[in-house]
């Protein structure tokens, strides 16, 4: 198996040995192994001429492209760390992190070369601006500015446990929070490729993998380092699109592909889904957000391939916990399942007061693995208080079967607590979302006087349905406890979500909480 530790190892292990392979396939464009440590020693050479050191804060704003993971390679060669920006956001927020992680260079794809000036504006300790793609009358484009450098590997040597990623979290429960990783946290995890539960992990040169969800986020960048980690090629695109895709996958003979539930979404309301080619794809990994059981049997009757869920979060740099192919067997109960741990990985339970629960109840989920992030980025109280005893205390709540498969509920704050009992949004999306003319829900709790919080459904109709409130309500009572069901159905055209998929339910919420002192 691959003994590689660092980045630097991982490429120059295959430039040895598989030098003309393609590794990574953008708009046409095709690098070898060999280009790629090449082209990353040229830029890494170049950022220690333009002053960058071990621990520089190095920014990417750009869609996906090969040139964006020749940069991180070439940024992690020298020690220097990946600011992956999540272009989605605004420049006001871009600049919130651009001087929350001390940015010293920012590499800017063409699409945002006018929000890079507003965040040079307001970042003093950015000094440096590289255009990836496009003349710009200021800034350097990339292959002008490595252009005189040696593609020769640097001096410097970078250890396992040095820093190489630097991700925000998704936002969903609050200001985004920069996640320290070092370089081990990508490699360490992913040794158990003989472990029969892993199999599905066993990626092999021959894999074509399609890159299609964004690199600033911890799942899509995953699958990036998958497939290098295996000695794959990449297909790139910029930005995910379910039309596009359907397109792809034959042209290319994509074997894999890693999708947040929401994507998957988009790509099964196109009605073309159904007869497309899906014949190359031997696995679709899901996660990052909750699948909707019914979303999952959709796609597991029209796509037929191998099905994966991830489970993890940017401070465990990705995925700790993965449902295997043979559990996603339609009418089983496993397949509500987020799955079984990495071999590595422990998982703990706990209660309110952080005692261990006893087996099979639902608390609060720790997790303990060699992916844990060093720390959150200048915020030791946050990580005093999410990283514990060596556990990482997810926010997440579920519990764990007898046979160690682990159930994730909600977010412990989206809980809702209505009569004394606690509620968790996501068995009664579950229910509605089996009602045929539902494409989308989201269920919150409002402040009520009876109840506290009254369980509340915002769901999207398809088009023309005229499903009213009532009939959802009967139709939820029919399948869970009534305590459970919504007291209210909230029609509405789409719900807020986060570039990561993610329902940002504490906007759902806000409208009904402004008077009241819920956390949102
Ligand atoms: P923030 O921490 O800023 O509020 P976030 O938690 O959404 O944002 P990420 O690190 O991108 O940021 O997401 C991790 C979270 O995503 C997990 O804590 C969990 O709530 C959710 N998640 C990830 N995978 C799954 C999955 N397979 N099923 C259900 N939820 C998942
Ligand atoms: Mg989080």
């Amino acid at each position: 198996s691959l003994a590689s530790r660092t980045f630097s190892e991982l490429i120059r292990h295959y430039a040895a040995t598989q030098p003309d392979y393609p590794a990574l396939i953008f708009k046409g464009r095709h690098s070898s192994y060999n280009d790629l440590e090449k082209q990353s020693n040229a830029i890494a050479n170049t950022l220690l001429a333009a002053g960058m050191r071990k621990g520089s804060r190095v920014g990417i704003l750009a869609k996906n492209s090969d040139q964006y993971l020749k940069i991180l390679i070439g940024t992690a060669h020298i020690g220097a760390v990946t600011v992956g920006l999540n272009w989605r956001l605004s420049p006001k927020e871009l600049s919130y992190i651009s001087n929350d992680s001390d940015m010293e260079a920012l590499f800017v794809g063409p699409e945002f070369l006018e929000t890079a000036a507003l965040i040079k504006r307001e970042t003093p300790t950015l000094k440096l601006i590289i255009s990836i793609d496009s003349i710009h009358p200021e800034w350097p484009t990339l292959t002008d500015w490595v252009a005189n450098s040696p593609s020769s590997q640097t001096t410097i040597s970078v250890c396992a446990d040095d820093a190489a990623l630097q991700l925000y979290t998704s936002g969903t429960t609050g200001n985004p929070k920069g996640v320290v990783l070092p370089n081990r946290a990508f490699f360490d995890p992913w040794v158990y490729q003989d472990h029969p539960e892993m199999a599905w992990n066993n990626i092999q040169s021959n894999d074509v993998c399609l890159l299609a969800m964004p690199f600033f986020h911890v799942g899509g960048i995953g699958l990036a380092f998958m497939a290098l980690r295996g000695g794959a090629s990449a297909v790139i695109v910029p930005e995910f699109s379910p039309r596009e895709l359907l397109k792809i996958v034959p042209e290319f003979g994509i074997s894999r592909t890693f999708l947040v539930p929401a994507a998957l979404r988009a790509i099964l309301l196109l009605p073309e889904a159904a007869a497309a080619d899906w014949s190359s794809l031997q696995q679709i990994i899901y996660g990052a957000a909750p699948m909707p059981e019914a979303l999952l049997l959709e796609a597991l009757r029209i796509i037929k391939c191998d099905f994966v869920q991830n489970y993890g979060m940017t401070e465990l740099s990705g995925t700790v916990v993965h449902l295997p192919p043979k559990d996603h067997v339609p009418g089983s109960k496993r397949l509500r399942a987020a799955g079984l741990a990495t071999p590595n990985t422990e998982i703990k339970i706990i209660d309110s007061h952080g005692y261990a629960v006893s087996q099979g109840e639902v608390g609060e989920i720790l997790i303990r693995s060699p992916a844990t992030m060093l720390a959150y980025w200048k915020n030791p109280e946050a990580t005093a208080s999410t990283l514990i005893d060596g556990y990482i205390h997810t926010g997440d709540a579920g519990y764990q079967d007898d046979d160690g498969y682990l159930y994730i509920f909600d977010r412990v704050k989206d809980m809702i607590i209505s009569g004394g009992e606690n509620i968790y949004p996501i068995e009664v999306e579950n229910a509605l979302f089996n009602h045929p003319d539902i494409t989308d829900v989201a269920v919150i709790g409002i402040p009520d006087e009876q109840w506290g919080e009254a369980v509340t459904a915002v769901v999207v109709r398809k088009e023309h349905s005229k499903v009213s409130e009532q009939e959802l309500i009967t139709f939820a009572k029919e399948q869970i406890a009534t305590y459970k069901c919504p007291k209210k159905i909230v029609f509405s055209a789409e719900l807020p979500r986060n570039a990561s998929g993610k329902i940002l339910k504490r906007q759902l919420r806000q409208p009904y909480w402004e008077q009241q002192d819920r956390n949102l």
